[in-house]
């Protein structure tokens, strides 16, 4: 219940968590106001004789520990960051990076852009598009990071395992749900039925000989066996009988590894599938069919989904990797720096997207990857005499699209102001 609604919950805060949050927002205070009252207050108390925090320990862009691992044995201890960029040119000093860091690392650094109007450093949060702190983003980062315990395998988890965790698990909503219900009772099985006095007979339609209870249907049931008998070994051979099936949930997650529990969620669900059908249809699919079934599906969903992975300290969200800005946002300050370069004085700058032109237009500031970017180019165009930017539809941007298309193929910088390429004559024309 304390999940978001996004996914799943019904959006209770969990005291906890929250109270992490609530810190965080007087940590971040202290971080973006180190001159109020309260920070100085503080400070005087916990920290007087250092700062809060050096950010110049954790600046990577690579989660969860923002920082360096490669043991520097060129640079002295107490360098920072501007050691290593190039700041004529506004750009990192690439061989000398490649020769400090590890391999994986330099490669990231490098990736890194650099203002080239020089702005100063900003520490940003990641938790939310615009990079400004808020308690609400604290808070789900927070049970992010406590869903991450969850699916480490080597951390210590002292506390005992509920089948609420069936929330983190990385099956599709409907699936979880239906384990939810499950573990709830709150399916129609006939125990349920005769209790509402819809039904009078509880037995099991498939085997007539037990009560229809949730763990009776999808687990005890002679034709709920067959299926797990055609499972994993860790679902095959459990001995596990328990009394609800809550409580079968929680022995599975402190027995088997994650993929035995997500393939578990998928073949309960299709067993239930197979029930309906059964009542409702008269028609029994082979258990045989109802495991592969499970096993396809789970396959398929996790062949769509973004890809995870692993780390020290255990699985890693792709939304909390950095990846380079759009190259709409790269392509815009690319175009006003070509511009300023020619001695425009006047420039009007269309593109297609409309997120980034909104951003060019308007005057709030991001400090996310792409507002970092977006933030220079408005910076140059402010110093222009006079600047538009206009939103165009892709259908009338056929010959940008086509020009980027063709110079994939280029190996080298090639600025074309007047002629235009043979191969898209046709197109510019069209697009006019
Ligand atoms: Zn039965």
């Amino acid at each position: 219940m304390g999940k978001a609604k996004s996914v799943g919950g019904l959006g209770f805060r969990e005291f906890e968590s929250f109270n992490t949050a609530l810190l965080a927002k007087q940590a971040w205070r202290i971080i973006q106001k180190p001159l109020s009252l309260a920070s100085q207050v503080l400070k005087v108390k916990y920290f007087p004789t250092t700062e809060f925090m050096k950010a110049k320990d954790r600046w990577l862009p690579i989660p969860t520990s923002y920082k360096v691992q490669s043991v520097s044995q060129i640079l002295p201890r107490d360098a920072n960051v501007a050691s290593v960029i190039n700041h004529t040119m506004k750009e990192w000093k690439k061989e000398l990076v490649k020769e400090i860091f590890g391999e994986a690392e330099a490669d990231t650094i490098i990736k890194i852009p650099i203002s080239s109007t020089g702005v100063e450093d900003k520490l940003i949060w990641v938790g939310t598009k615009d990079g400004v702190f808020t308690v609400k983003s604290a808070y789900h980062l927070q049970k992010e990071l406590n869903a991450l315990r969850f699916v480490q395998p080597s951390s210590a988890i002292t506390n005992k395992i509920e089948w609420t965790n069936c929330w983190n698990f990385q099956i599709p909503n409907a699936v979880k749900t239906f384990l939810w219900r499950a573990c709830l009772e709150s399916l129609s099985t006939r125990f349920n039925l005769v209790k509402k006095q819809i039904c009078e007979s509880s037995k099991c339609p498939i085997c007539l000989s037990e009560a229809e209870t949730m763990i009776h249907i999808l687990w005890n049931c002679p034709s709920a066996m067959d299926v797990w008998s055609r499972g994993p070994a860790g679902l095959q051979k459990s001995s596990i009988r328990p009394g609800n099936f809550g409580d079968l949930l929680e022995a599975l997650i402190s027995t088997c590894d994650q993929d035995t529990i997500e393939l578990f969620a998928f073949a309960t669900r299709n067993i239930w599938h197979r029930r309906n059908l059964f009542i409702f249809e008269n028609s029994f699919i082979h258990p045989c069919e109802v495991m592969q079934t499970a096993k396809k599906s789970l396959k398929e969903f996790k062949a769509a989904q973004p890809k995870f992975i692993t780390s020290s300290q255990g699985m890693i969200e792709e939304d909390w990797l950095w990846k380079p800005p759009p190259p709409e946002a790269q392509g815009a300050l690319y175009a006003v720096d070509l511009a300023i370069e020619l001695g425009c004085s006047s420039i009007i700058l269309e593109g297609d997207s409309l997120s980034i032109v909104k951003c060019l237009q308007q005057p709030v500031v991001r400090w996310d990857r792409v507002g970092m970017i977006l933030n220079d180019t408005k910076s140059k165009l402010s110093g222009l005499i006079s600047c538009d930017v206009l939103f165009v539809k892709r259908a009338a941007n056929v010959y940008a699209h086509q020009l980027a298309k063709a110079a994939l193929s280029i190996p080298e910088d090639v600025v074309a102001l007047v002629v235009s390429p043979e191969s898209l004559h046709s197109v510019t024309f069209d697009d006019v």
